[in-house]
């Protein structure tokens, strides 16, 4: 599989405002020089808890947020180099499904109209065909196009997530950032966006972003997972591997915690102490240090680097 996305040193760094007493000058890094590349037709899960950057990454890849830093090659061309109109042309090759589709979608729109809003702003098409090229991605998404005239209010969680992913795709993308599609859905019907998902994958030949902080949801859909800690990722390995023998002390607490499948297996669940530190003020040398089980004297101090540890998997661990 060839590489449709790299990404190197991305950071997104935010001003903090000035306080009643605060200083100039002080900045919350949300993504803090994060490299990775996603081969064509692959779905890259990042994972970690809220806060940890992972949104902030998949809107800046995009530029839908501008990158304080960093190079974003789709294709081999560097993106953060296009000019707006350039930009506007390259909009149709990338897009993103949100995780609130009721919060995403114009409550005062049709879904028609909804769906209509891509082609009217990058293809120039006759009234009929608009019909057709709604009433089509309707069907594609396992919704009756009968149901073209309705507010979003009228359907489902679900269902109004189908908008969303068909919104997504109207223009033919090669790349979707999918942020949290299941979050706010159903227990019950996240598995059936999870396999429409899926089959649009394999019908379109699509390469997924997936963030999610939900290691099942990861489980089921990923062939490789990058795991995100302070706005920098600690781990990224092909997902079984991930799961069978996670390396670095913040994917095995996290992967500790899921339910298991099979009884026969011992495991321990490990508790982290204390909460995810303020990023605007992260712990010097290993980020996690204040957090993690087997932290050692030097982990205050030295900024572990990333790692290949073996073919595939990469690490930032003191430990490795
Ligand atoms: Fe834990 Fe040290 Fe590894 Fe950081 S570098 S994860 S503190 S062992
Ligand atoms: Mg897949």
């Amino acid at each position: 599989m060839s590489v449709l996305l790299e990404v190197n040193n991305l950071k997104k760094h935010y001003p903090v405002r000035k306080g009643f007493f605060g200083k100039t000058g002080a900045v919350v890094k949300a993504v803090d020089g994060v490299s990775l590349s996603i081969k064509r037709g692959e779905t890259l899960a990042i994972v970690g808890e809220s806060g940890c950057g992972k949104s902030t990454m998949g809107r800046s890849i995009l530029r839908l947020i501008e990158p304080t830093d960093g190079e974003i090659l789709f294709e081999q061309d560097d993106i953060r180099k296009l000019n707006p109109d350039q930009m506007r042309r390259f909009r149709t090759k990338m897009q993103i499904v949100f995780q609130d589709p009721y919060a995403s979608l114009n409550p005062r729109w049709t879904i028609r109209e909804i769906l209509s809003e891509p082609f009217r702003l990058y293809e120039k098409l006759s009234a009929s065909e608009l019909k057709d090229r709604v009433s089509e991605l309707m069907q594609v998404v396992g919704l009756s196009p009968y149901q073209a005239d309705r507010f979003p209010h009228e359907f489902s969680g679900g269902q109004r997530q189908r908008v969303g992913i068909a919104r997504a795709l109207a223009l033919k993308p090669q790349f979707v950032v999918c942020d949290e599609p299941v979050s706010a859905l159903d227990v019950s019907i996240r598995a059936q966006v999870l396999n429409l998902m899926e089959d649009l994958q394999e019908q379109y030949s699509l390469t997924y972003m997936f963030i999610s902080h939900d290691l099942s949801v990861v489980k089921f859909i990923s062939d490789r997972v990058g795991v995100m800690y302070l706005g920098r990722l600690v781990e990224m390995a092909p997902t079984d591997d991930l799961f069978q023998n996670p390396l670095h002390p913040y994917t095995k607490a996290l992967i500790s915690a899921l339910p298991l499948p099979d009884t026969e297996v011992k495991r321990e669940r490990i508790i982290l102490s204390g909460d995810v530190p303020n990023p605007q003020h992260p712990p010097a040398g290993c980020a996690f240090h204040t957090r993690c089980p087997s932290a050692r004297p030097e982990c205050k101090s030295v900024t572990p680097e990333w790692k290949e540890v073996s073919p595939g998997r990469s690490v930032a661990c003191l430990l490795y």
